[in-house]
């Protein structure tokens, strides 16, 4: 029987047209056909409601109930004129990945006719029963329930599939208790902490500026292979990544792929998900290839951070469904191949305001740039005072492959200003402010200068964890994978305590008589000092760096178990209870389903290496071995000379001693696995797993590595990395 290696590339080799073209629009004229955005709800809403709902969305309070009946009419018949059949509520809970369960609009009336129905009720709030999403403990089996709330500020959309249409309505997922079970509503929390703590100083400014909203673009990064390879390899199949795999010969060292000719199989799913991403309002910009062979990238344009995090959920969704109609597969995870370069989401963060002001950039005048460094300053306190809990915020068992692997930023926590800034900021921290207002004077002419000085400042540092841009930050650090609400929370609430701090501050010197001018830069002065040890301008992948880092007293935690400590660290505690964005019992339960998850992961590759070393690769080695045994023993039943014979003696030995040393190794991971499984302490097996299931995941890949460049190919059972990675 052929290997489905073989079965797969066969099928690759038959692969010749496109699967599915999509057909071609113009992007303006479909963009959000499938969203109940203003323009249908204009349609379909009388004004009134219309009025009462967007007050409602813009002023952040609850509808009535009869103005939500009205609304869930309105959608309902929006939603059925596109066709949809069904509804249901769509949330994000901490599995990773979306969820949501179907409702039809049938229903039958007093009189048993059949009718399509959708009640105000069925639209505010639901309750799935929730008892198979990770809680981390906060509901026990009595307290089943949870409940899922309509999030009225991100609009609901039609989602299509062969099969039918379904009016998906963006949630919050809460346990009966009212914790947060999802990722969004801590988001919300967060924005809620921002817009208070920013319109607050926003007024040292401008007086009309009434909100403060985070803004969001998210690149994402990821690959693709072919599904008939994908499908033969059990570990991607199960595990969103290579557990084993010989490096191809040629790799990415040509650096040849990035921004190169999209292979034209790609550029068609490329199409296809640009195509109906925008029909569903995602405002999809940019393409390209990355840096590894087989990987790409795409970006939005920026969104409100709420629908930014919406989309790019989406948008994962979406990939890996369209991605099938054209035989690829995509993988989202942070380190699908060993040897390459990873996968991340450039999580790129401003602050917008009602005035459409960006306030991480600068203005024209003096008064705005002092505007513009009192929240670039703040935004680097921020994350300089929890820059550990935004480490926590991206740990996942698929991104510590990633950070620090030389290619990604490093698991140390540093922002990058760019020359001219941190000049700037050297000067102000430098200028003797207490003294007279001279300084104020000589620095706010200097401040002047920003915006030229920004113009012609090209830097591009690409090793920064934390790297402003022009007119944001961007966090490179979030793996590819996850949720990237977990780390815009963090930031948010980071920022709006720092705001908050910086506020009371800056009140108090005016009221000690200083000048708003002076007592502005004194805080400034004050925050710059106390968050210099975050900043770094060089390479954050050298060796020296770490060395630095350490000296500097900033932590680089390699694992996610350790890590994750920082989630509910007293400080972590403060800032969120704070902030209004987690109690402590919600922390508690989120690291608990951090630290399981991360467990549970290590389990599931675990197994798969120890099932792929017995079942497939062992087997095709002893096959190969036994070949060189047989010829060794035929050679010497005719008498061939010992001489020309040892080498493959060699190899037949070398062979022998890869394969004991595999089967070997998995019974020790067995064990190693069932004794770390008996751990009561979550906190503890997660950290046994790595430092006692983990290694072995290493050391049998390596000697499964090592037989696939020594067996015969026809026998090798799992497609190779020069088959998977090269598409054509
Ligand atoms: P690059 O970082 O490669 O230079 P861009 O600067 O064009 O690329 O932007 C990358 C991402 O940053 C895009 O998604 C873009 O919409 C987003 N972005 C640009 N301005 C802002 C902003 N003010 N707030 C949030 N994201 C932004
Ligand atoms: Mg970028």
């Amino acid at each position: 029987m052929a290997h489905l290696r073989h079965q797969a590339l066969q099928s690759i080799r038959q692969y010749a047209a496109p699967f599915a073209m999509p057909v071609p629009f113009k992007s303006s004229e479909r963009f959000a056909e499938n969203v109940f955005n203003k323009k249908a709800m204009r349609e379909f809403l009388s004004p009134e409601i219309y009025e009462a709902l967007n007050e409602a969305i813009d002023q952040g309070h609850g509808i009535s109930s009869e103005i939500a009946r009205q609304v869930a009419n309105g959608m309902k018949n929006w939603a059925m004129a596109k066709g949809a059949t069904h509804y249901t509520h769509w949330f994000q809970p901490l599995t990773g990945s979306t969820a949501e369960k179907h409702d039809s609009f049938f229903s039958l009336n007093n009189d048993g006719e059949a009718i399509e129905a959708f009640s105000g009720g069925a639209l505010v709030q639901q309750e799935p029963d929730a008892s198979s999403f990770p809680s981390g403990g906060i509901r026990n089996t009595f307290e089943a329930r949870g409940y899922t709330a309509w999030d009225p500020s991100s609009p609901a959309f039609v989602l299509e599939s062969p099969a039918g249409k379904t009016l998906c309505i963006p949630t919050i997922f809460v346990s009966y208790t009212g914790e947060s079970l999802d990722y969004k509503s801590p988001l919300l929390k967060s924005l809620a902490a921002v817009e208070k703590a920013g319109v607050a100083v926003c007024q040292y400014f401008d007086k009309n500026i009434t909100r403060v909203f985070p803004t969001l673009g998210v690149e994402q990064e990821y690959f693709l292979v072919d599904s008939a390879l994908f499908d033969a390899r059990p570990d991607l199949v199960l595990s969103g990544r290579t557990l084993f795999g010989h490096g191809a010969a040629r790799g990415q060292q040509l650096e040849d792929h990035y921004f190169g000719t999209i292979p034209e199989r790609v550029h068609t799913f490329m199409v296809d998900l640009e195509n109906e991403a925008y029909r569903l309002g995602i405002p999809l910009k940019t393409r390209h290839n990355e840096v590894a062979p087989g990987q790409f990238e795409c970006a939005p344009l920026f969104e409100e951070i709420n629908l930014a995090v919406d989309h790019n959920q989406l948008l994962m969704d979406l990939m890996e469904k369209l991605s099938k109609r054209h035989g690829l597969t995509v993988l989202l995870h942070e380190k699908p191949f060993a040897g390459v370069n990873g996968s991340g989401k450039h999580n790129n963060w401003s602050l917008g305001t009602n005035t459409g002001k960006n306030l991480l950039s600068p203005g024209k005048t003096p008064k705005s740039n002092l505007m513009f460094l009192t929240f670039f300053v703040n935004a680097i306190k921020a994350f300089h005072d929890h820059a550990d809990l935004i480490r926590a915020s991206i740990a996942s068992a698929g991104n510590d492959h990633r950070l620090g692997a030389n290619e990604a930023p490093p698991a140390i926590m540093s922002a990058f200003l760019g020359d001219q800034l941190s000049r700037v900021l050297d000067e102000i921290e430098k200028g003797k402010l207490d003294k007279d207002q001279v300084e104020v004077r000589s620095l706010m002419h200097q401040i002047k200068a920003i915006p030229e000085i920004l113009l012609d400042n090209t830097d591009r540092n690409r090793t920064s964890p934390f790297a402003f841009t022009g007119n944001k930050f961007e966090l490179r650090a979030v793996g590819s994978a996850s949720n990237c609400a977990a780390a815009m929370t963090v930031l948010n609430a980071a920022m709006a305590q720092s705001l908050t701090a910086f506020k009371t501050e800056v009140d108090k010197a005016i009221g000690d008589g200083e000048s708003r001018e002076g007592a502005l830069l004194k805080v400034l002065q004050k925050y710059i000092k106390a968050s210099k040890k975050i900043r770094f301008e060089g390479n954050g992948y050298g060796e020296e760096w770490q060395k630095e880092a350490a000296k500097r007293g900033l932590s680089n935690y390699r694992t996610t178990p350790e890590a994750l400590d920082a989630m509910v660290s007293k400080s972590t505690v403060q800032l969120f209870e704070k902030m209004g964005v987690y109690t402590e019992r919600e922390i508690e339960a989120r690291h608990e389903i951090m630290l399981e998850n991360y467990i549970k992961k290590l389990q599931i590759e675990s197994r798969v290496v120890g099932e792929l070393s017995l079942t497939q690769i062992v087997p095709a080695a002893m096959t190969y071995q036994q070949r060189c045994l047989e010829n060794l023993r035929l050679q010497k039943e005719l008498g061939i000379t010992a001489k020309s014979t040892a080498s493959l003696k060699v190899l037949a030995e070398t062979i022998g001693q890869h394969i004991a040393a595999m089967v070997e190794q998995t019974e020790k991971m067995r064990l190693a696995r069932k004794k770390a499984n008996e751990i009561e302490s979550t906190r503890t097996r997660a950290q046994v797993y790595c430092e006692q299931v983990k290694p072995y995941l290493e050391s049998i890949r390596d000697h499964a590595d090592r037989l696939e460049i020594l067996v015969d190919n026809e026998l090798w059972p799992l497609p190779k990395y020069r088959e998977l990675l090269f598409l054509k």
